[in-house]
């Protein structure tokens, strides 16, 4: 069997992407349309050219503007049955998607159609596309005040979506340590949600070692830079800590400058435990079957290898014990 339809047979596991991240030109375009936006675009296809972009500033457009089309419920769960369907053609089986409270909260969306949103959305994503989610609600880093406690005491509160699975940190990691959001992890903790910030993607290992230590994290969203500090790797090895690690969003953020350049054959060489991701797999322009056959093609995973990240996500991830069970009997199946 070639190499493409291999990876595509593979039943996938996906822990590291983003619903805001995720909109592509079509389904972009057709909630723009439904809320009178203007995109500069006259259609889907012409969309599709802003996508391209090569600037962080345009980064950024895009994906503003894909937050500003997310109103209503009905746009929360279009959004994500628009997704699933995504992860369905590629043989995903479950995915943990991250999506930020405040941040809608902010532009004014009622935290209650929010929620009912991510609800139904989520119930279309298992029926309509044999998709289980898992929610990850994160603190931006820059934007919420850490004494707030807003999104842990969202996803504590009577106001939260179904199948939250963990805690996430993001956004400008840069001048916005881990440490200050210690209380809001340990109180994510105590209920038995996951703690699963982003660390070592923009900032070093001090950002990384400031989440194990603080937050408890038990998974790294990135954590490539942890390659700078040997005993942070033994660290992370020994204690069989995932990575959940992204190469098209590093090289398109220009944190590694080309493809080829990315760790990610080091990282599985130093023992780490490994996943693969695509972050905000529309405005990258990927898909995990692209990031597997670029592991394969570009970084020396072999067949054997990249079934192993695979493993590692399923074993990583905080799908109901059946859902896992069903994965791990059908993964089992695929010869390398
Ligand atoms: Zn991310």
């Amino acid at each position: 069997m070639n190499i493409e339809d291999w990876i595509q047979g593979l039943p996938k596991v996906e822990l590291h992407l983003h619903l805001e991240g995720s909109l592509r030109p079509a389904t972009l375009f057709s909630l723009a349309q439904r809320h009178d936006v203007a995109l500069g675009a006259a259609s889907a296809e012409e969309l599709g050219d802003l996508y391209r972009f090569d600037s962080f500033d345009d980064f950024a457009w895009l994906f503003l503007a894909g937050l500003d089309v997310l109103r209503d419920a009905e746009d929360f769960a279009d959004a994500t049955a628009a997704l699933a369907a995504e992860l369905a053609a590629q043989n995903v089986r479950y995915a943990e998607v991250t999506t930020t409270p405040l941040q809608h909260h902010r532009r004014g969306v009622a935290l209650e159609d929010y929620a009912a949103g991510l609800d139904e959305g989520r119930r279309r994503a298992r029926d309509e596309h044999v998709v289980q989610i898992g929610w990850i609600c994160d603190i931006s880093r820059e934007s919420e005040d850490p004494q707030s406690h807003f999104t842990v005491d969202f996803l504590l509160g009577r106001t939260a979506p179904e199948g939250v699975v963990g805690l996430g940190l993001g956004g400008i990691e840069h001048g916005f340590p881990p440490e200050p959001f210690a209380s809001s992890f340990a109180k994510a903790k105590a209920n038995g949600l996951a703690a699963l910030p982003h660390a070592g993607e923009t900032a070093g290992a001090d950002s990384v070692w400031g989440a194990l230590r603080a937050l408890r994290a038990d998974r790294i969203g990135h954590g490539i830079r942890c390659l700078d500090d040997p005993a942070l790797v033994a660290y992370l090895a020994e204690r069989r800590i995932p990575l959940e690690v992204s190469p098209t969003s590093n090289v398109a953020l220009k944190l590694v400058p080309d493809r080829q350049s990315h760790m990610l054959g080091e990282l599985v060489r130093a023992g780490l435990v490994v996943t693969i991701n695509t972050d905000d797999p529309a405005y990258f322009q990927t898909t995990l079957n692209d990031e597997l056959r670029a592991a394969h093609d570009l970084h020396g995973l072999d067949r054997r290898a990249l079934l192993d990240t695979q493993a590692a996500a399923l074993d990583a991830c905080y799908a109901p014990a059946a859902t896992k069970t069903a994965i791990r009997r059908e993964l089992k199946e695929i010869t390398p």
